[in-house]
Parts: structure tokens; C-alpha cells; sequence
């Protein structure tokens, strides 16, 4: 599989690369093609700059304004010995074809652009200039050209083409053969060695992007722990960490997803158990009191009564619980923040639980700093979080126990709360977990006044005021539960 993922890849890159070699290849070719001709061209008129000059030095076809045949005959014999490729023109002032050489030849234009020619004769410095071929209309050739005056009257133009039509044929097929052995030495050669080296690059390449493409096939089909080995690798090492990252935090999302698809199954089998324990209590209890109702003493009937009221109790607060828990996780509850000062929010509460902790023999101690600026939070869901903590202080604390509750300043303009028992502690492996809904740590086995909701609901209300509960526990020693609170 993945050495014919790798073969594609490596054939595909390296036939685009090919290609694009090819078309530079030619691109080059034909550049140098012009661009030669060009030279050979400028070079040619260069060196016969003169001809047409020197074909009528000597002899002249007219008189009077009127070609002598004779003299014509003898200057196209001229042009003969000189060179018997040329063609030779003789054209008036506007450019229509008097006479030619070599007069076999059948020529098609009858007159020809007289521009060219004028640029000719006024250019000083020798430069390129094409101008029409008469037995090929439409090309354009470099050519040379001369008046003819008398009396400084013009009366017509030499006008030579250098490049006739054989001498034309004989260089094409040369320059053909000579552009073609360039091309095959130093082009084929360079674009060969390229070509090589490219296909070794793309080779490397194409090879560790299909160890990392077959990596990622293997993460897709759920191999989770399929990670790039980076060793070996090198432009593609960022990409390679990239996934391997990602990979990473996929992982841990997925495994948090899982914790929190356990905890859903452990909360619906804890919230069935939890919910159908004290209604079980209140319904044998009130059938007992059916059936008995006549036979039982005040005394039975009492405690039936008093058993069926703690059970509603527990059951009011787990579903009460559970409903603000899930009110507060849906972000339903949004803080309704206000300055007040903590401690006589601390002092409130601590009052209110002298009576519960005096019955458990239990002494709650506040120190609260005077000197404390207001804070600004929600004042009943910070109730409820330092009465969640007391709740937990005092259960978890065996009778004869202490607790404190501190305020006191601290840096960055905030307020520090600490609710401290000398109860049993948490051990260390529950400590990171007791903040779950649901989580039940084993420190604890007498689940009757047990939820485990708690200090998810705490957590979740510090959270609205971007604060943190932190712990600090050891066992059989006691707890601490702090957070902290911004003044206003
Ligand atoms: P609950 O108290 O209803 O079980 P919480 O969410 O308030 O639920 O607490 C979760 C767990 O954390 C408790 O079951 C207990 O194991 C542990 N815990 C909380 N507070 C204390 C404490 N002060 N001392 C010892 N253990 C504690």
C-alpha cells in the first residue's frame, strides 16, 4: 500500500518535472534560435554594407533620366563576378521594381516598401534592418541599398538581398545543423544532469511524505498511537510535527471524551441508585404504616415518620443538586456580581453551622481580616460554595474536630478564603478527581449523606468568577480547600 502511494507520488512529481524541463529545454532553444539568426543577420548586413555601392561604382544605367540597356547588362554582369548569389534590384524613387538579376528569376512583388530603404541609406550606424524580398512576398530579409543620382536627381535605388533564396537554403540547413549539435551538447547534457538530480530529490522527498501520508492512513483507520518518527526527516520536519501534535491533542481530547462518557454512565447508574435508595425507604415505610396503622405504637410510628422525612430530605437535596449542577454546566446561571465584604459573609455562614458542628462535638473557628477591601462576585453563589466546603469539613471530620475559615488579603488586588478540617484527608490519588461530578473518593464509606456533587458545583461557580479551588490534603491529617476572590 504505501510502496504504491509512494510510486505514484514519485512518478507523478517526476513527470511534471519533466515537463517543465522540456518546455524550458525548448523555450531555450527557440530563444537562442532567433536570437542568433538575428546576430548572423546584423552581422551579414554589416559586412556587405556596401554592396549596392559598389555595384553601380563603376557604371551607371542611366542617362538623362532613362535606363541604358547596355549599361544595365554590364553593371548585372558586375554583380555576376562579384557574387552570382545576390539578387539584385533596380527600383524608382516609389518603389516599383525597374529591372532585375538574375533576370530568370520570377519575381511576384511588382514594387516593393521604399521606407526600409530611405532608413538605410540615413542610418549611420549600421543597424538591423529588414526590408521586402520580391519573390517572397511577406518576408522580410536584410538587404543593401544605394541611390542612384544624377545631378542631384534621384532617380532610382540599387537594392540588394543578401540572403537570397540559396544562399538562404544553404544557411538554414547549416544553422539548423549547427543550432541542433548545440542543442545536443549542452542542452541535452544540461537538462539531463538535471533531470537526474531532480529525480534524486524527488525521490528523498517523495519518500518521507509517504512515510508521513502512511503514518496519518494508519491514525485515520484508528490507530491512535501512529506517530511520524521525525528522525530522518527534514523539510518535512515541520509538517511531520504539526501532526504529531495534533495527533497529540486529539488523543487527550479523545480519552477526556471518554472520562466524560464514564462519568455520564457512572452518573445515570449513581443517580438511578441514589434516587431509588430513599424512595424505596419512603415507600416501605409508608406501606408499613398502611398496613400497621392500627396494631403500631406511637413509638414505631414515630421513627417510620422520621426515617421517611430524612429520606425525602436526601432526596430533595440530590435532585436539587443535580439541577443546579446541570443549570450551572449549561451556563444557565450567569453570576449577578456586587461588592460585599467577605468576612461577614463568612461570619453569616459559620453561625448558621454552630449547631450542626456543636452537635458533632466540632468547633468552627473564623479568622477574618478586618482590613479586607470588598469583593465583587455573586454573593449567593459564593454562599454556596464556602457551604458546600463546610458541608464536606464537617462530614468528613470525626467528632472532637476543628475547623477554621480564614479571609485574608492577598496580591494582584484579591482576597484568600481557606476552609481547613483536621478530618480524615483525601488521598493522594482522589485528589485530582473529587472535583467530578459524581466522584466519591474512598476515604468515605457512609454514602447517606453523600452526592458527590458537592465540589463539582463549587468548582463550577469559581469558574464563573475565573477563579480555582486548590487543595491541599494529606491523609488522616486533614484538608484544605482555597480560592480566592477579586475586590472591586
Ligand atoms: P459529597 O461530599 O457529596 O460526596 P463532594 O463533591 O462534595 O461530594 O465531594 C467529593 C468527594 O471528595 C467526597 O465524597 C470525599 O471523598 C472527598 N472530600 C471532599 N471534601 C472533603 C474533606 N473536607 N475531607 C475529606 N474528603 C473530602
Amino acid at each position: 500500500m504505501e510502496q504504491k502511494r509512494y510510486n505514484s507520488l514519485f512518478w507523478k512529481i517526476s513527470l511534471v518535472f519533466f515537463l517543465l524541463l522540456a518546455i524550458v529545454g525548448m523555450a531555450h532553444v527557440y530563444i537562442s534560435y532567433n536570437s542568433s539568426r538575428e546576430y548572423l543577420e546584423e552581422v551579414n548586413q554589416r559586412i556587405n554594407h556596401d554592396t549596392a555601392k559598389n555595384i553601380i561604382e563603376n557604371s551607371t544605367p542611366f542617362y538623362n533620366g532613362k535606363v541604358i540597356k547596355p549599361a544595365l547588362n554590364e553593371m548585372f554582369h558586375h554583380v555576376m563576378a562579384i557574387n552570382p548569389n545576390l539578387e539584385v534590384y533596380l527600383v524608382d524613387p516609389k518603389g516599383k521594381i525597374i529591372a532585375w538579376f538574375p533576370p530568370e528569376k520570377k519575381i511576384i512583388l511588382e514594387s516593393i516598401n521604399v521606407l526600409p530603404i530611405k532608413a538605410f541609406i540615413a542610418d549611420k550606424k549600421k543597424s538591423l534592418i529588414r526590408g521586402d524580398d520580391p519573390l517572397n512576398p511577406g518576408t522580410q530579409k536584410v538587404f543593401s541599398a544605394h541611390p542612384l543620382t544624377m545631378n542631384n536627381m534621384l532617380y532610382a535605388y540599387i537594392y540588394v538581398v543578401l540572403n537570397g533564396e540559396k544562399k538562404q537554403a544553404e544557411s538554414d540547413t547549416l544553422f539548423t545543423s549547427y543550432l541542433w549539435q548545440i542543442s545536443y551538447r549542452t542542452m541535452g547534457i544540461t537538462l539531463f544532469f538535471t533531470f537526474l538530480i531532480g529525480l534524486l530529490i524527488i525521490r528523498t522527498i517523495t519518500k518521507n511524505y509517504s512515510k508521513i501520508l502512511n503514518v496519518m492512513q494508519r491514525f485515520r483507520e484508528g490507530d491512535l498511537h501512529a506517530r511520524i518518527n521525525l528522525d530522518s526527516l527534514s523539510s518535512e520536519k515541520q509538517l511531520a510535527e504539526m501532526f504529531n501534535e495534533m495527533a497529540d491533542i486529539l488523543t487527550t481530547n479523545i480519552d477526556k471524551l471518554k472520562e466524560v462518557e464514564n462519568l455520564r454512565r457512572e452518573l445515570i447508574a449513581n443517580v438511578s441508585h441514589d434516587l431509588r435508595t430513599p424512595i424505596a425507604i419512603i415507600r416501605g415505610y409508608l406501606e408499613t404504616l398502611q398496613i400497621k396503622e392500627k396494631t403500631i405504637t406511637d413509638e414505631e410510628r414515630k421513627r417510620y415518620i422520621d426515617m421517611v422525612s430524612q429520606s425525602s430530605v436526601k432526596l430533595e437535596k440530590l435532585v436539587h443538586e443535580l439541577f443546579e449542577l446541570s443549570k450551572l454546566e449549561a451556563n444557565q446561571i450567569r453570576p449577578n456580581k456586587e461588592a460585599f465584604i467577605i468576612s461577614e459573609l463568612v461570619n453569616d455562614i459559620s453561625s448558621k453551622y454552630h449547631l450542626i458542628a456543636h452537635n458533632k462535638k466540632i468547633t468552627i473557628d473564623t479568622f477574618l481580616s478586618k482590613e479586607l477591601a470588598p469583593v465583587f462576585a455573586d454573593i449567593s453563589l459564593i454562599e454556596r460554595v464556602i457551604q458546600n466546603l463546610l458541608d464536606n469539613a464537617i462530614k468528613f471530620t470525626p467528632e472532637n474536630g476543628y475547623i477554621s475559615i480564614t479571609t485574608e488579603k492577598c496580591l494582584n488586588n484579591t482576597v484568600k478564603i481557606t476552609i481547613t478540617d483536621n478530618g480524615i484527608g483525601i488521598p493522594e490519588k482522589d485528589r485530582e478527581r473529587i472535583f467530578a461530578r459524581y466522584y466519591r473518593a474512598n476515604n468515605y464509606t457512609d454514602l447517606k449523606n453523600s452526592t458527590g456533587l458537592g465540589l463539582a458545583i463549587a468548582k463550577k461557580i469559581l469558574d464563573l468568577h475565573d477563579s480555582s479551588l486548590e487543595l491541599i490534603s494529606s491523609e488522616n491529617t486533614g484538608s484544605s480547600f482555597i480560592f480566592k476572590l477579586k475586590c472591586s
